[in-house]
Protein backbone atom coordinates (compact mmCIF):
# COMPACT_ATOMS: atom_id res chain seq x y z
CA UNK A 1 0.00 0.00 0.00
CA UNK A 2 2.58 2.28 1.12
CA UNK A 3 4.87 2.13 -2.27
CA UNK A 4 1.73 2.21 -4.77
CA UNK A 5 0.86 5.35 -2.34
CA UNK A 6 4.31 6.99 -3.52
CA UNK A 7 3.63 5.79 -7.00
CA UNK A 8 -0.19 7.31 -7.04
CA UNK A 9 1.85 10.83 -5.45
CA UNK A 10 3.69 11.37 -8.50
CA UNK A 11 0.73 11.87 -10.36
CA UNK A 12 -1.18 14.22 -8.31
CA UNK A 13 1.90 15.89 -6.50
CA UNK A 14 3.88 17.38 -8.85
CA UNK A 15 4.85 20.22 -6.76
CA UNK A 16 4.12 22.35 -3.35
CA UNK A 17 1.02 23.91 -5.76
CA UNK A 18 -0.25 20.74 -6.50
CA UNK A 19 -1.04 19.99 -3.00
CA UNK A 20 -1.85 23.61 -1.98
CA UNK A 21 -4.64 23.05 -5.20
CA UNK A 22 -6.08 19.78 -3.58
CA UNK A 23 -6.27 20.55 0.15
CA UNK A 24 -7.72 24.05 -0.81
CA UNK A 25 -10.65 22.50 -3.17
CA UNK A 26 -11.33 20.27 -0.10
CA UNK A 27 -11.65 23.34 2.11
CA UNK A 28 -14.34 24.65 -0.61
CA UNK A 29 -15.87 21.77 -0.73
CA UNK A 30 -15.73 21.14 3.03
CA UNK A 31 -17.92 24.71 2.64
CA UNK A 32 -15.35 26.39 4.01
CA UNK A 33 -16.08 30.41 3.81
CA UNK A 34 -12.71 31.52 4.89
CA UNK A 35 -9.40 29.97 4.13
CA UNK A 36 -5.47 30.98 4.70
CA UNK A 37 -2.55 29.34 3.01
CA UNK A 38 0.96 30.01 4.33
CA UNK A 39 3.97 28.49 3.56
CA UNK A 40 7.75 28.21 3.87
CA UNK A 41 10.45 28.25 1.51
CA UNK A 42 8.22 28.06 -1.50
CA UNK A 43 5.80 24.77 0.29
CA UNK A 44 8.78 22.94 0.33
CA UNK A 45 9.17 23.10 4.08
CA UNK A 46 5.83 24.10 4.74
CA UNK A 47 2.22 24.81 3.94
CA UNK A 48 -0.45 25.23 6.12
CA UNK A 49 -4.04 25.53 4.92
CA UNK A 50 -6.62 26.40 7.92
CA UNK A 51 -10.22 26.50 6.74
CA UNK A 52 -13.76 26.71 8.86
CA UNK A 53 -15.55 24.19 7.19
CA UNK A 54 -17.22 21.17 8.65
CA UNK A 55 -13.93 19.25 9.90
CA UNK A 56 -13.43 15.37 9.79
CA UNK A 57 -14.82 13.32 12.47
CA UNK A 58 -12.34 11.60 14.78
CA UNK A 59 -13.49 8.23 13.65
CA UNK A 60 -13.79 9.29 9.79
CA UNK A 61 -9.98 10.68 9.69
CA UNK A 62 -7.92 7.36 9.11
CA UNK A 63 -10.16 6.41 6.26
CA UNK A 64 -9.60 9.77 4.87
CA UNK A 65 -6.13 9.40 4.25
CA UNK A 66 -6.72 5.76 2.59
CA UNK A 67 -6.27 5.20 -1.32
CA UNK A 68 -9.97 5.76 -3.01
CA UNK A 69 -11.48 6.65 -0.37
CA UNK A 70 -13.28 9.70 -0.64
CA UNK A 71 -16.75 10.74 1.33
CA UNK A 72 -18.06 12.52 -1.92
CA UNK A 73 -19.27 9.62 -3.90
CA UNK A 74 -22.25 7.06 -2.50
CA UNK A 75 -23.11 5.53 -5.92
CA UNK A 76 -22.35 5.15 -9.79
CA UNK A 77 -25.09 7.03 -10.30
CA UNK A 78 -23.33 10.52 -8.87
CA UNK A 79 -20.11 9.79 -10.85
CA UNK A 80 -21.77 11.67 -13.83
CA UNK A 81 -23.00 14.47 -11.77
CA UNK A 82 -20.15 15.78 -9.39
CA UNK A 83 -20.46 19.02 -8.08
CA UNK A 84 -17.82 18.92 -5.97
CA UNK A 85 -14.36 19.49 -6.65
CA UNK A 86 -12.42 16.17 -5.56
CA UNK A 87 -14.15 12.84 -5.95
CA UNK A 88 -11.51 10.62 -6.36
CA UNK A 89 -10.28 10.07 -3.02
CA UNK A 90 -6.45 10.21 -4.07
CA UNK A 91 -5.05 13.45 -2.13
CA UNK A 92 -4.52 12.83 0.86
CA UNK A 93 -3.41 9.48 0.47
CA UNK A 94 -0.84 10.63 -2.32
CA UNK A 95 0.47 13.80 0.08
CA UNK A 96 0.69 11.74 3.29
CA UNK A 97 3.25 9.43 1.32
CA UNK A 98 5.48 12.43 0.51
CA UNK A 99 5.59 14.31 3.61
CA UNK A 100 4.92 14.95 6.90
CA UNK A 101 1.69 15.67 7.63
CA UNK A 102 0.20 16.97 10.80
CA UNK A 103 -4.07 17.48 10.89
CA UNK A 104 -6.11 18.97 13.76
CA UNK A 105 -9.78 19.19 13.11
CA UNK A 106 -12.87 19.71 14.77
CA UNK A 107 -16.11 19.53 13.35
CA UNK A 108 -18.57 21.99 15.07
CA UNK A 109 -20.77 19.62 16.95
CA UNK A 110 -17.85 17.99 18.83
CA UNK A 111 -16.82 19.56 22.00
CA UNK A 112 -12.66 18.20 21.38
CA UNK A 113 -10.72 18.67 18.18
CA UNK A 114 -8.30 16.05 16.61
CA UNK A 115 -4.26 16.30 15.88
CA UNK A 116 -3.29 13.36 13.73
CA UNK A 117 0.45 13.12 12.81
CA UNK A 118 0.88 10.93 9.59
CA UNK A 119 4.60 10.69 8.29
CA UNK A 120 5.71 9.04 5.05
CA UNK A 121 2.07 7.07 4.70
CA UNK A 122 2.96 5.90 8.31
CA UNK A 123 0.77 7.21 11.04
CA UNK A 124 2.32 8.70 14.19
CA UNK A 125 0.12 10.10 16.45
CA UNK A 126 -3.84 10.46 17.02
CA UNK A 127 -4.77 12.55 20.49
CA UNK A 128 -7.10 15.23 21.56
CA UNK A 129 -6.37 18.59 20.81
CA UNK A 130 -8.00 22.21 21.45
CA UNK A 131 -8.91 23.42 17.92
CA UNK A 132 -11.26 25.87 16.72
CA UNK A 133 -14.24 24.36 14.13
CA UNK A 134 -12.47 23.60 10.83
CA UNK A 135 -9.68 22.16 9.74
CA UNK A 136 -5.67 22.72 9.69
CA UNK A 137 -3.29 20.62 7.57
CA UNK A 138 0.60 21.26 8.02
CA UNK A 139 2.62 19.94 4.94
CA UNK A 140 6.02 19.88 5.95
CA UNK A 141 9.27 18.64 4.03
CA UNK A 142 7.90 17.93 0.96
CA UNK A 143 9.62 14.76 -0.56
CA UNK A 144 12.07 14.18 2.00
CA UNK A 145 11.56 10.70 1.54
CA UNK A 146 11.40 10.81 -2.47
CA UNK A 147 14.85 12.57 -3.28
CA UNK A 148 14.70 11.73 -7.35
CA UNK A 149 11.40 13.85 -7.15
CA UNK A 150 13.15 17.12 -4.77
CA UNK A 151 15.31 17.03 -7.13
CA UNK A 152 13.02 18.16 -9.60
CA UNK A 153 11.85 21.27 -7.65
CA UNK A 154 12.48 24.07 -8.57
CA UNK A 155 13.72 27.09 -6.36
CA UNK A 156 11.71 28.57 -3.64
CA UNK A 157 11.00 31.53 -5.25
CA UNK A 158 9.54 29.67 -8.55
CA UNK A 159 7.80 27.75 -6.57
CA UNK A 160 6.05 30.40 -4.00
CA UNK A 161 5.36 31.87 -7.73
CA UNK A 162 3.26 28.57 -8.71
CA UNK A 163 1.48 28.72 -5.37
CA UNK A 164 0.51 32.65 -5.90
CA UNK A 165 -0.98 32.32 -9.59
CA UNK A 166 -2.67 29.27 -8.38
CA UNK A 167 -4.39 30.88 -5.45
CA UNK A 168 -5.32 33.85 -8.00
CA UNK A 169 -7.16 31.03 -9.88
CA UNK A 170 -8.86 29.34 -7.15
CA UNK A 171 -9.82 32.76 -5.58
CA UNK A 172 -11.38 34.46 -8.79
CA UNK A 173 -13.19 30.93 -9.67
CA UNK A 174 -14.79 31.48 -5.55
CA UNK A 175 -15.81 34.83 -5.06
CA UNK A 176 -17.25 33.30 -2.11
CA UNK A 177 -15.23 32.12 -0.25
CA UNK A 178 -12.64 34.62 1.72
CA UNK A 179 -8.46 33.84 0.36
CA UNK A 180 -5.51 34.97 2.43
CA UNK A 181 -2.11 33.60 1.11
CA UNK A 182 0.83 34.37 3.83
CA UNK A 183 4.35 33.90 2.19
CA UNK A 184 7.20 33.90 5.12
CA UNK A 185 4.76 35.46 7.32
CA UNK A 186 4.15 38.24 4.50
CA UNK A 187 0.61 39.23 2.82
CA UNK A 188 0.68 38.26 -1.26
CA UNK A 189 -3.27 37.90 -1.65
CA UNK A 190 -6.56 38.53 0.07
CA UNK A 191 -10.04 38.80 -1.09
CA UNK A 192 -13.07 39.29 1.20
CA UNK A 193 -15.43 36.45 0.31
CA UNK A 194 -18.13 39.06 -0.64
CA UNK A 195 -19.15 36.90 -3.66
CA UNK A 196 -18.69 39.68 -6.02
CA UNK A 197 -16.07 38.47 -9.13
CA UNK A 198 -15.53 41.92 -9.76
CA UNK A 199 -14.25 42.54 -6.32
CA UNK A 200 -11.79 39.79 -6.65
CA UNK A 201 -10.36 40.63 -9.88
CA UNK A 202 -9.85 44.28 -8.41
CA UNK A 203 -7.94 42.23 -5.58
CA UNK A 204 -5.84 40.19 -7.39
CA UNK A 205 -5.08 42.86 -10.33
CA UNK A 206 -5.97 46.32 -9.19
CA UNK A 207 -7.89 49.29 -10.43
CA UNK A 208 -6.64 49.22 -13.87
CA UNK A 209 -8.11 46.02 -14.91
CA UNK A 210 -10.77 46.32 -12.56
CA UNK A 211 -12.31 49.49 -14.16
CA UNK A 212 -11.97 48.43 -18.00
CA UNK A 213 -13.84 45.46 -17.53
CA UNK A 214 -17.03 43.88 -19.83
CA UNK A 215 -19.62 41.66 -17.84
CA UNK A 216 -20.38 38.84 -20.02
CA UNK A 217 -23.41 36.73 -19.19
CA UNK A 218 -24.29 34.75 -22.74
CA UNK A 219 -26.45 31.61 -23.08
CA UNK A 220 -26.96 28.79 -25.38
CA UNK A 221 -28.53 25.51 -24.73
CA UNK A 222 -26.92 23.06 -22.32
CA UNK A 223 -24.25 25.89 -21.46
CA UNK A 224 -23.86 29.32 -19.65
CA UNK A 225 -21.26 31.80 -19.97
CA UNK A 226 -20.83 34.43 -16.99
CA UNK A 227 -17.99 36.92 -16.20
CA UNK A 228 -15.74 39.42 -17.23
CA UNK A 229 -13.60 40.10 -20.37
CA UNK A 230 -11.06 43.16 -20.50
CA UNK A 231 -11.57 45.81 -22.90
CA UNK A 232 -9.07 45.76 -25.62
CA UNK A 233 -7.31 48.54 -24.06
CA UNK A 234 -5.70 46.14 -21.20
CA UNK A 235 -4.69 43.53 -23.56
CA UNK A 236 -1.63 41.17 -22.55
CA UNK A 237 1.72 40.06 -23.70
CA UNK A 238 0.78 36.38 -22.90
CA UNK A 239 -1.59 33.78 -22.30
CA UNK A 240 -1.54 34.05 -18.36
CA UNK A 241 -4.50 36.27 -18.22
CA UNK A 242 -7.00 34.26 -19.10
CA UNK A 243 -9.13 32.37 -16.65
CA UNK A 244 -11.16 29.58 -16.78
CA UNK A 245 -13.77 27.79 -14.68
CA UNK A 246 -16.01 25.23 -15.66
CA UNK A 247 -18.92 23.61 -13.24
CA UNK A 248 -16.65 25.49 -10.88
CA UNK A 249 -13.69 24.19 -11.10
CA UNK A 250 -10.58 25.75 -12.56
CA UNK A 251 -9.67 24.15 -15.78
CA UNK A 252 -7.16 25.17 -18.96
CA UNK A 253 -8.55 24.11 -22.04
CA UNK A 254 -6.71 25.41 -25.32
CA UNK A 255 -9.89 24.88 -27.36
CA UNK A 256 -12.02 27.31 -24.86
CA UNK A 257 -8.65 29.84 -25.40
CA UNK A 258 -8.66 29.46 -29.23
CA UNK A 259 -12.33 30.81 -29.03
CA UNK A 260 -11.80 33.52 -26.90
CA UNK A 261 -8.87 34.92 -28.86
CA UNK A 262 -10.08 34.34 -31.93
CA UNK A 263 -13.49 36.08 -31.11
CA UNK A 264 -11.45 39.21 -29.46
CA UNK A 265 -8.81 39.25 -32.77
CA UNK A 266 -10.79 42.09 -34.56
CA UNK A 267 -10.29 44.57 -31.42
CA UNK A 268 -6.90 43.78 -30.95
CA UNK A 269 -3.25 44.62 -31.52
CA UNK A 270 -1.93 41.40 -33.37
CA UNK A 271 0.27 39.31 -30.93
CA UNK A 272 -1.82 40.08 -27.98
CA UNK A 273 -3.65 38.37 -26.01
CA UNK A 274 -6.94 39.67 -24.04
CA UNK A 275 -7.66 39.14 -20.42
CA UNK A 276 -10.87 37.14 -19.40
CA UNK A 277 -12.45 35.22 -16.14
CA UNK A 278 -15.34 33.36 -17.41
CA UNK A 279 -17.07 30.76 -15.71
CA UNK A 280 -19.25 28.00 -17.26
CA UNK A 281 -22.40 26.41 -16.48
CA UNK A 282 -21.90 23.50 -19.03
CA UNK A 283 -23.94 20.21 -18.61
CA UNK A 284 -22.77 17.73 -16.61
CA UNK A 285 -22.76 14.99 -19.25
CA UNK A 286 -20.47 17.06 -21.91
CA UNK A 287 -18.00 17.17 -19.77
CA UNK A 288 -15.57 14.84 -19.26
CA UNK A 289 -13.49 15.77 -15.93
CA UNK A 290 -11.62 12.43 -14.87
CA UNK A 291 -9.07 13.21 -17.72
CA UNK A 292 -5.72 14.14 -15.90
CA UNK A 293 -5.20 13.24 -12.30
CA UNK A 294 -4.57 16.81 -11.49
CA UNK A 295 -8.28 17.54 -13.15
CA UNK A 296 -6.79 20.53 -14.94
CA UNK A 297 -6.96 19.45 -19.10
CA UNK A 298 -11.14 19.30 -19.53
CA UNK A 299 -12.59 17.16 -22.46
CA UNK A 300 -15.74 18.48 -24.20
CA UNK A 301 -18.10 15.99 -25.75
CA UNK A 302 -19.39 18.69 -28.05
CA UNK A 303 -15.85 21.15 -28.65
CA UNK A 304 -17.16 22.46 -31.85
CA UNK A 305 -20.31 23.64 -29.79
CA UNK A 306 -18.74 24.74 -27.46
CA UNK A 307 -16.28 26.71 -29.47
CA UNK A 308 -18.90 28.23 -31.55
CA UNK A 309 -21.02 29.27 -28.18
CA UNK A 310 -17.53 30.80 -26.53
CA UNK A 311 -16.80 32.83 -29.88
CA UNK A 312 -20.12 34.18 -30.41
CA UNK A 313 -20.94 34.96 -26.86
CA UNK A 314 -17.96 37.33 -26.80
CA UNK A 315 -17.88 38.56 -30.18
CA UNK A 316 -20.83 39.64 -29.89
CA UNK A 317 -20.63 41.47 -26.42
CA UNK A 318 -17.28 43.09 -27.62
CA UNK A 319 -19.46 44.85 -30.45
CA UNK A 320 -22.21 46.20 -28.17
CA UNK A 321 -22.21 50.00 -27.37
CA UNK A 322 -21.11 50.40 -23.98
CA UNK A 323 -23.87 51.82 -22.13
P1 LIG B 1 -11.60 13.60 -2.21
O1 LIG B 1 -11.49 15.10 -2.06
O2 LIG B 1 -11.43 13.17 -3.63
O3 LIG B 1 -12.81 13.03 -1.53
P2 LIG B 1 -9.25 13.55 -0.60
O4 LIG B 1 -8.16 12.56 -0.46
O5 LIG B 1 -8.90 14.92 -1.12
O6 LIG B 1 -10.35 12.91 -1.51
O7 LIG B 1 -9.98 13.72 0.80
C1 LIG B 1 -10.49 12.58 1.45
C2 LIG B 1 -11.65 12.93 2.37
O8 LIG B 1 -11.18 13.69 3.50
C3 LIG B 1 -12.70 13.82 1.73
O9 LIG B 1 -13.65 13.06 1.02
C4 LIG B 1 -13.32 14.53 2.94
O10 LIG B 1 -14.32 13.72 3.52
C5 LIG B 1 -12.17 14.60 3.93
N1 LIG B 1 -11.56 15.94 3.96
C6 LIG B 1 -10.37 16.29 3.38
N2 LIG B 1 -10.07 17.58 3.61
C7 LIG B 1 -11.09 18.08 4.36
C8 LIG B 1 -11.36 19.38 4.94
N3 LIG B 1 -10.53 20.41 4.78
N4 LIG B 1 -12.51 19.52 5.67
C9 LIG B 1 -13.36 18.47 5.83
N5 LIG B 1 -13.15 17.23 5.31
C10 LIG B 1 -12.04 17.03 4.60
MG1 LIG C 1 -9.89 16.21 -2.54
Amino acid sequence: QMTIDKIAAGEVIERPASIVKELVENAVDAGASTVTVEIEDGGIALIRITDNGCGILREDIRNAFLRHSTSKIRCVEDLSRISSLGFRGEALSSIAAVAKVELITKPGEDAFGTRYVIEGGREVSMEDAGAADGTTFCVRQLFYNVPARRKFLKTAITEAGHVQDLLMRLALSHPEVGFRFLNHGQEKLRTSGSGKLDEVIYSIYGRDVASNLLELDHRAPGIRIRGYIGKPVITRGNRNFETFFVNGRYVKSAMISRALEDACKDFMMQHKFPFAVLAFEIDGEQVDVNVHPTKMELRFQKQQEVYNTVFEGIHRRLLEPEL
